[in-house]
């Protein structure tokens, strides 16, 4: 048997990734050591892996510098309207081997390492990810914004990502005795060679202070100043020789920062304070669907409104159209040439509110608030990605008070204004107004950033189909009622370029045999695989790609946990952040209740799993810690079962990151997707999973509904409530003791949990999930309980047919073609920026010598 090529040489069989030719790998071998000897100051003896690792970043980066500098001068001469992304979150992941694939660069770089004795694969690894958010969209969809700012770049689009440079990213999980345990994610330690400083474009924000009111109008003074310095990173696009910027914020204290300490002697002291004005930057919250409404929090979200839109502003007014005479000081026509896509919580509202103010105080005076807001309103759009209410954005008055004063009181006028709006449609609807307030009465005043937000823009989106639909008929409703005109889906995608081209290479190269490779940048292209649903060779191509897949992912399992691994058995994969929604839970019951039946009838012939489940738990989230410590203790128990032996192996996926994620999606054969209906807003999982060949066994929640749509609903494994089960259950009433009392297995299941099955030497660990699955679980695990084991017996006869599995597959990798962010953002630039998407590439620069 021919020994399976190495991941090296199959990446130089695909022309897509780049001809190695003989000129370009030259240079590349110059370029690497000219910057391990002028950037590094290394020799080959003394130069370690990392060295290595920065002078191929160095010699990468050389030739997006051109292309760099040349789209920013092509946006100055034609002018575009520019698309501003804010978030408080980026989740990059790693940036090396993404460059080298939009650049076609590859297998030159493969080629030129090799040639000088490493190993291109094993330098990749040591570059860090940039894990500036959480994941996914639910509390801060910071990887759909990565994957947008790919495609914003592919399609032509001037396109800023703008956000902060935490200095410490998502934290890194260990786990410890079964436990996740948080290590600081110190990614900047070693210099990132993937961005510049930009000092020169560095800008005060304000904070505190007082509001006086004088003779010129209403002033903030006396407020604090903290610097926000610029670091500029590259975003490419796919071969078209463009490189949109992302901007990440960091905060600087000013010289004078204390000054008045150092009078009284405190030199010292006041240098040390210098970093509780610094630390706005320092650290990334690690909630996911949850919003903690903490000082430090606001500070950064305003932080970086303040800084960008004082960046926007500054860029409107030295383009060629804003520097035109009449057009300086007018920001009438802001809206022509900028538009602010807000996403998460925090910018969203607070950009609204701000653009208010720096129209208002860059612009003659005669320009009233009611000009004012009408610019933001064109200016803005809002996109809301969740519906947990816990996770929505609810700030107290008073801490808005001290902060930002001025703030609260345009947000309390636009509220006097939004009320007077209601009260003229609605007469004498005393309830509505109060729904509909942005400002929540109680105990405790708050400002509903959401209501800011959807009064603030001119058009507000959910994420999936089903999620548009949900916040139009339930949250949102009353927003809906009066302004139904607003209200859009934009279903979310994921960058093909990263999810196959990047992480899979090899079915990238099995499908662009059989279609071409223009399917990279067109992605609706997949339909012609259906061509070939019936065509043996294509089958036997995309079962052997997984497999191979599995058996390297199979390595690092066996490396990494010291647990035998057996490749032919179904990797089951349940990978996401952890979270009672999500319901990993209902993962753990099913694989209990198939422990129990392979104890039941061991010789029964078992179709082998291998479960993987990983996540990050929010550091304060104790049932999601608990839940992670519950999956580790059924695979201690289960794995060193002799009588399961390799038909069950349970596995705790260690630290669930970009780099983890390209990792094993690519070996999954079955997806995950088990969310209670009406929570997930879109996922982004669940396309990736689909696009790297895996089935999904899922509930229609978020885009799963699309994809089984778009595959056909055969292909899919789909079961348990609709949105409207849900909601007659909500309004009858969830009883999780009947569900118990009749079902054997899961009463089997649940004893063995609470009776310390899986923690004999602590009987009682799991108490605290077995009271919140009993009597308190608002996301009804016991209620599709049934249905999920029936549908994962259904997987395991399946499974057993590896040729008709294998064609589901093919259904659905070539209905993925929806699910590119491409598709996405061309609809964002049509329908809500007003702007045109485009495949045209702009001129190349000649690259370095
Ligand atoms: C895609 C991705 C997510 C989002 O997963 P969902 O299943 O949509 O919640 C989270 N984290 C990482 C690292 C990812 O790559």
């Amino acid at each position: 048997m021919p020994k399976p090529l190495t991941d090296q040489e199959k990446r130089k069989q695909i022309s897509v990734r780049g001809l190695a030719g003989v000129e370009n790998v030259a240079d590349l071998k110059t370029n690497f050591n000219r910057h391990l000897h002028f950037t590094l100051v290394k020799d080959r003896n003394v130069s370690t892996k990392r060295d290595y690792y920065f002078a191929l970043a160095h010699t990468v980066r050389d030739h997006l510098v051109g292309r760099w500098i040349r789209t920013q001068q092509h946006y100055y001469e034609t002018d575009p309207k520019r698309v501003y992304y804010l978030s408080l979150e980026f989740y990059m992941g790693r940036t090396l081997q993404n460059t080298m694939v939009n650049l076609a660069l590859e297998n030159a770089c493969d080629e030129a390492l090799y040639q000088l004795g490493l190993d291109m694969e094993e330098l990749q690894d040591i570059e860090e990810d940039a894990g500036l958010g959480n994941g996914g969209l639910g509390r801060v969809l910071a990887l759909v914004l990565a994957c947008f700012l790919d495609s914003m770049a592919s399609l032509g689009l001037a396109a800023y990502g703008y956000g902060i440079r935490y200095e410490f990213g998502i934290f890194n999980q260990k786990i410890v005795n079964g436990w996740q345990i948080e290590e600081a994610d110190d990614w900047l330690r070693y210099g990132n060679p993937w961005e510049k400083a930009r000092p020169e474009y560095m800008r005060p924000v304000h904070f505190y202070g007082r509001v006086e009111h004088t003779a010129d109008g209403v002033k903030w003074v006396d407020t604090q100043v903290v610097l926000a310095l610029p670091y500029d990173t590259p975003v490419p696009g796919y071969r078209n020789n463009i490189v949109n910027t992302m901007r990440l914020w960091s905060a600087k204290a000013p010289c004078e920062f204390n000054l008045k300490d150092f009078n009284v002697g405190g030199y010292i002291q006041a240098v040390l304070d210098r970093n509780l004005a610094e630390n706005i930057s320092r650290v990334l919250y690690p909630n996911d669907n949850f919003f903690e409404g903490k000082e430090l929090r606001l500070k950064q979200e305003y932080f970086v409104v303040a800084a960008t839109l004082q960046d926007i502003i500054r860029r409107f007014k030295a383009s060629k159209f804003g520097s035109t005479e009449v057009v300086r000081m007018d920001l009438t026509k802001l809206p022509d040439k900028v538009t602010l896509s807000l996403w998460d919580l925090v910018p969203k509202m607070n950009g609204i509110f701000h653009l208010i103010r720096f129209v208002v105080i860059h612009s003659p005076s005669s320009f009233s608030l009611l000009q004012a807001w009408d610019i933001t309103v064109r200016t803005c759009a809002y996109t809301n990605h969740t519906v947990l209410p816990e996770a929505l954005e609810r700030w107290p008055v008073d801490l808005f008070q001290n902060l930002l004063p001025r703030h609260l009181q345009i947000i309390y006028e636009i509220n006097r204004r939004h009320l007077e709006r209601i009260s003229s449609l609605y007469p004498d609807d005393h309830d509505r107004l109060r729904r509909m307030s942005l400002i929540e009465e109680g105990e405790q005043k708050k400002i509903n950033m959401a209501h800011l937000c959807i009064v603030g823009s001119h058009a507000v989106n959910g994420v999936a189909r089903i999620h548009s639909d949900i916040i139009k008929n339930t949250v949102f409703k009353d927003f809906y009622d009066m302004d139904p005109q607003k209200f859009q889906n934009k279903t979310n995608g994921i960058t093909p370029r990263r999810w196959l081209v990047m992480c899979n290479p090899g079915l990238a190269e099995v499908i662009a045999e059989r279609i071409g490779e223009d399917y990279i940048r067109d992605l609706g292209q997949l339909k012609k695989l259906l061509k070939f649903v019936d065509d043996d060779a294509f089958i036997r191509d995309v079962a052997k790609i997984k497999q191979e897949n599995k058996m390297k992912f199979a390595v690092h399992l066996e490396e990494h946990y010291k647990v035998k691994i057996n490749p032919n058995s179904m990797f089951d994969i349940q990978v996401k952040r952890i979270h009672e929604y999500k319901r990993q839970l209902l993962n753990c019951l099913h694989i209990i209740t198939f422990y129990n039946r392979i104890k039941k009838e061991p010789n029964k012939s078992w179709t082998p799993r291998t479960i993987m489940i990983g996540g990050k738990a929010a550091p304060g989230y104790h049932m999601a810690k608990s839940i992670i410590r519950l999956i580790t203790a059924i695979g201690e128990v289960v794995n060193n079962d002799p009588v399961v032996g390799d038909r069950l192996k349970v596995i705790f996926l260690e630290n669930y990151r970009v780099t983890l994620a390209e990792k094993a999606i690519p070996a999954a054969d079955l997806s995950e997707q088990i969310s209670t209906a009406g929570t997930e807003a879109s996922g982004t999982g669940n396309m990736k999973f689909m696009l790297n060949g895996a089935l999904t066994i899922g509930t229609m929640d978020g885009a799963n509904v699309e994809m089984a749509e778009e595959a056909g609903e055969e292909n899919l494994f789909i079961f348990g409530m609709r949105v409207d089960d849900v909601e007659a259950m909500d309004k009858k009433g969830y009883d999780a003791v009947e569900y118990y009392n009749r079902i054997p297995e899961l009463k089997q299941a649940m004893d063995q949990i609470s009776g310390g099955f899986f923690s004999p030497s602590q009987p009682d660990l799991f108490k605290d999930i077995v009271n919140m699955l009993m009597h308190h679980d608002r996301f009804k695990v016991f209620a599709d309980y049934e249905e999920y084991i029936k549908c994962q017996e259904k997987v395991s006869a399946l499974y057993k047919n590896p040729k008709e599995w294998t064609k589901k597959v093919i259904h659905n990798i070539g209905g993925c073609g929806k699910f590119s962010s491409d598709r996405t953002i061309s609809q964002y630039a049509r329908e809500i920026w007003g702007v045109e998407p485009s495949l045209e590439k702009i001129a190349a620069p000649d690259d370095p010598r």
